[in-house]
Order: C-alpha cells, then structure tokens, then sequence
C-alpha cells in the first residue's frame, strides 16, 4: 500500500553570496544547478518508486535560495513532484525565496509548478543591518517582493525576521514586522540570531570586531514582540511563528507532530516512523552520490522524548494525558514519572502550565524553553 500524508522536504543549496553569519548548507558555486538537479530528480523517482507513489500532503523546498534555481530546473521539480508522487490531495507547497532574487517570471512558474506558498528571507528592513549581514537584497526589494508575489496570485506570504544581531536596534523588530504585515504577508517566522557554529560573524564576535546586544535585552525585545505582534492580527502558533488565524505553516507542524516526512538534497534531514536520516551535507560528494548518508534509529525512549520536546515548541502544547497513557501502553511509566519531576519546578515557577489535558509553556516560559527541554534529553 502506498505511504499516506506524507511531507516533502527538498533543500536547494545555493547562494548568490554566503551571508556572514550562515552556517547552513549552501554554496555560491552555481554551475553545479544542472548537476544538482538532475541528482535531486533521480532520488525522487526512488523514492516514488519505493514508497508505491505515496501521498504527499505538504512539500517545502528551502534553502540555500530555491528562487536562485533556473525557471526551467524549478520546473522539472515541480512535475516530477506530481508525476512521482501522488500529489492530488496537496495541501501547501511552499517554496522559499530570497526578495534579490525574485523575478515576475520565476513567480509563474512556481505558480504552474503548483506551489502556492512563498516564504521571504527579508530578516530586517534596516539596510545598514542588511549589508551588515551580508544579505544580497535591501529593504525596498523586501517591500517590492512581497507585492510581486500577490500580483503573481501567491496570498499565502510568510517572511522571516531575524533579532539580535550586532548593532540592531531592538525595537527594529517591531517596525519591520508592521511594514511587512502592512505590504500583505501573512506569516512571520522571527528567530534569535544564534552563533553557534563558525560563520564570519561568529569571528567578529570572537575576536572583539562586533558585539552581540545583551541576551537580556534580546529576551525583552522577543517578549514585547510577542505581546505586540496579536495587536497585528498575528497569533503565535509556535515559538518563533506567527500567522493570521488559521493561516500557519501546515508542514513545518507536521515537524512539531513528528508526522513523517522525506528529506532530499544535501543536509536534508527525514524521518518516517523511528527511522531518521541525514544527507551528507558535503555539496560535491552529493551530487556524485559518493557522501555518508547519517542514519539513526530511535530507541522507544528517545522516539517517546521527541513528542513533548517537539509538541512543547506549539502554542497548543502536548497532550499530557495521552502521552501518558501512551508510555503506560509501552510499560515506560518511569520515564514520564521521572520528566514530572523534573517539571515540577518550572511549572511552580508559572513557566510550564497544565491547562485541562495539555502542557503548554507560558509566554516566559519560551524565552527559558531550551533549559525546559533538558529535562527531556
Ligand atoms: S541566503 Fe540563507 S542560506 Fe544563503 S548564505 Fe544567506 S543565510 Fe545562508
């Protein structure tokens, strides 16, 4: 029988320029687009060929810059999707874009591909802050963008923010998201700048050259945020997502559900069941099919984990009583006796709440979310 309600998830790896505080799988080296492609659209015939044509429910293709893609590379994509695939019952196909990069053209073909959600890397409308990044685009294509999106017929527009980056000005945040919503998107995704990993910007930082604003400053920005955002028509659904009612991210939900989804490209990740993968995230050696594909199984612990560290991150929470019930069935009571316990004081705190049959984080509660989730790796 063919796999149902599955998500798709490709990653397109390249970039005009390497932003300076990038540490995703990207690369500026163009020319290898037709490589790429054609390595991307044999993976997805296997796997429709593997999974007997299964039903996907939502496709995402990020990034990279899936807009710097060829018209005619986005376009054998988007029909070996439905030819492999059983894509009738799609609900979202979302596709993410630079605004430097977006042409009128490009946006009709996506449109005859069949996606039907755009999701702009604007990160800030402030330009100084914008060349400071490193980002190829400005504040006033940012604006163009999301007004060449609708008149392409695309109504569904999410656009990222980025907060606390050297130099912002924290109340920045607040203005850009005004503008944004104001031009017509309908989703933000807002995530704290995080240096983990070596980039440029991490040097600076390192060595004296740039200062990052204080965490505390940061955490009161992303508070106010919150509480100003609902005055936009925006309801957080998600620790770093807002949308209008009704109109949140279908497959990054399908993430914080632990619904299965197929990841292709380099570095995509993909999870079916207690299965998870990673794809090797070396560029060349992908293409060439000579990379090391990560594999993981799940414990029945770890797998048990993931749903209240995954579900935590949603405004609706996790369902307490069924994950219970859930760990009795698996004779694993120990294990959520012991993560009670270990709640216990963030919920005396007003951090966590149990409101009915769900444990949800208040909103202080998300600004300390990763301390909270320890207790559960
Ligand atoms: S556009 Fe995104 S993926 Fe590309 S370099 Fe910038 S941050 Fe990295």
């Amino acid at each position: 029988m063919a796999y149902p309600n599955l998500g798709l998830y490709i990653h397109a790896p390249f970039c005009q320029r390497r932003c300076a505080y990038c540490s995703f799988t990207s690369t500026t080296a163009l020319s290898l687009e037709p490589l790429y492609v054609k390595r991307l659209l044999r993976d997805m015939a296997d796997w429709g060929r593997y999974l007997e044509k299964p039903a996907l429910e939502t496709v995402y293709m990020g990034g990279g810059t899936p807009s710097l893609l060829s018209q005619d590379s986005l376009a054998a994509i988007s029909r070996v999707i439905h030819s492999e695939f059983d894509a009738a019952g799609l609900l979202e196909a979302t596709l993410e874009a630079n605004p430097g990069t977006l042409s009128p053209e490009w946006l009709k073909t996506a449109m005859r591909g069949g996606w039907n959600r755009l999701s702009l890397g604007a990160q800030t409308l402030d330009n100084t802050l914008l060349q400071r990044l490193g980002r190829v685009h400005d504040a006033a294509q940012c604006l163009d963008a999301v007004k060449m999106c609708k008149d392409a017929g695309f109504d569904r527009i999410s656009a990222d923010l980025l907060l606390g980056a050297p130099g912002q000005r924290m109340e920045s945040v607040q203005e850009d998201a005004a503008r944004m919503i104001d031009a017509g998107v309908e989703h933000l995704s807002v995530y704290i700048l995080d240096l983990d990993k070596q980039c440029p910007l991490k040097f600076q930082v390192d060595n004296g050259l740039a200062e990052l604003p204080p965490d505390e400053l940061v955490a009161q920005a992303y508070q106010a945020l919150m509480e100003y955002l609902p005055q936009l028509g925006l309801d957080p659904y998600e620790i770093s997502n807002y949308s209008r009612p009704g109109r949140h991210s279908v497959h990054n939900i399908r993430y914080w559900q632990k619904k299965p989804y197929i990841g292709l490209g380099p570095g995509a990740a993909g999870n079916i069941g207690n299965l998870r993968w990673t794809e090797s995230e070396n560029i060349a050696e992908w293409i060439n099919d000579d990379g090391q594909t990560e594999i993981q199984f799940l414990s029945l612990e770890e797998s048990l984990a993931e749903i209240p560290l995954l579900a935590l991150r949603l405004r609706s929470g996790v369902n307490w009583s069924a994950l219970r019930e859930l760990a009795e069935e698996l004779g694993m009571c120990g294990l959520i006796q012991n993560w009670e316990r270990e709640l216990a004081p963030f919920i005396a705190r007003g951090l966590l709440r149990l409101d009915g049959e769900n444990m949800r984080l208040t909103t202080e509660g998300t600004l300390v979310s990763n301390q909270i989730f320890q207790a559960f790796v």
